[in-house]
């Protein structure tokens, strides 16, 4: 049994075959899919699928590539999503310094804005940090209650960052470029994290592993990036899945 803790479902690539994609997600042993908010309108995507059907929970917030200063009646309509039945999560919310859409100064204050929403609901964060570690590090001080309930979604940081997110308390997610040959950094953080504190991620319809490196990515092959990293541990695909379904199960909340 495997969770694929990072999705997105309501992207035009799935819309319109979500069966299909579980399906093809259950027969690969992928049984529970977080498929996430980016923004007001996604997050409220998200709620509906989760809704509708049994594998699929929801998280809601807005992502820091849309990131702006949120009014009042943004936050409510945020809280209210947040706190509604199969959303698990406050994300993905963070700071992207990599991408640089929107101003940094734009992107830490929605971060803050949305920090205060999460602490105020008592909910786990799904964190997207992009070449921001640092001023990630410099805000969330400022959050103690939030330290042991967040996910650093797919995890790009060396494994001396790695370190700082796990004193923290923090899960650190694997996305599918860990089966890149090329990718050392984040093969050694795979091979180091501790088992209790490892998630597996797709980030469908991105980042998808080999052997399917180009296509579009889905739950499914969330398999592959468990399948590698139990290889880079000595581990087994069993071990890897149990701990990584318990893991998922722990922070959401879920079953
Ligand atoms: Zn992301
Ligand atoms: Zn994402």
């Amino acid at each position: 049994m495997l969770v694929d803790t990072h999705a997105h479902l309501d992207f035009p690539e799935f819309v319109h075959d979500i069966p299909g994609v579980l399906h093809r997600a259950h027969e690969m042993g992928v049984t529970t899919i977080l498929t996430i908010g980016i923004d007001l309108e996604s997050s409220l995507e998200a709620a509906r699928l989760a809704q509708q059907y049994d594998s699929i929970f929801a998280s809601a917030g807005i992502h820091p590539h849309g990131a702006r200063s949120l009014s009042n009646e943004d936050c409510d309509t945020l809280k209210a999503l947040a706190a509604g039945p199969r959303v698990v999560a406050l994300g993905e919310i963070g700071l992207d310094f990599y991408r640089d859409r929107q101003p940094r100064s734009s992107q830490t204050r929605c971060l803050r804005q949305q920090l205060e929403l999460a602490v105020e609901l008592k909910s786990p964060v799904i964190f997207h940090i992009r070449d921001a570690y640092e001023e990630f590090l410099r805000v969330i001080g400022d959050y103690p209650s939030l330290r042991g309930n967040g996910v650093m979604h797919c995890f790009s940081g060396t494994w001396d960052i790695a370190g700082k997110c796990l004193d923290l308390g923090f899960y650190l997610s694997v996305p599918g470029t860990v089966t890149f040959s090329k990718a050392e950094t984040q093969q050694q953080v795979a091979r180091n994290i501790p088992l209790d504190r490892l998630l597996v991620e797709t980030d469908a319809p991105y980042l998808t592993p080999v052997p399917y490196r180009g296509k579009v990515n889905e739950p499914a092959y969330v398999r592959y990036t468990a399948q590698k990293i139990a290889e880079l541990r000595n581990s087994t695909l069993e071990e890897i899945a149990h701990e990584t379904t318990a893991n998922a199960r722990r922070v959401f909340s879920i079953q």
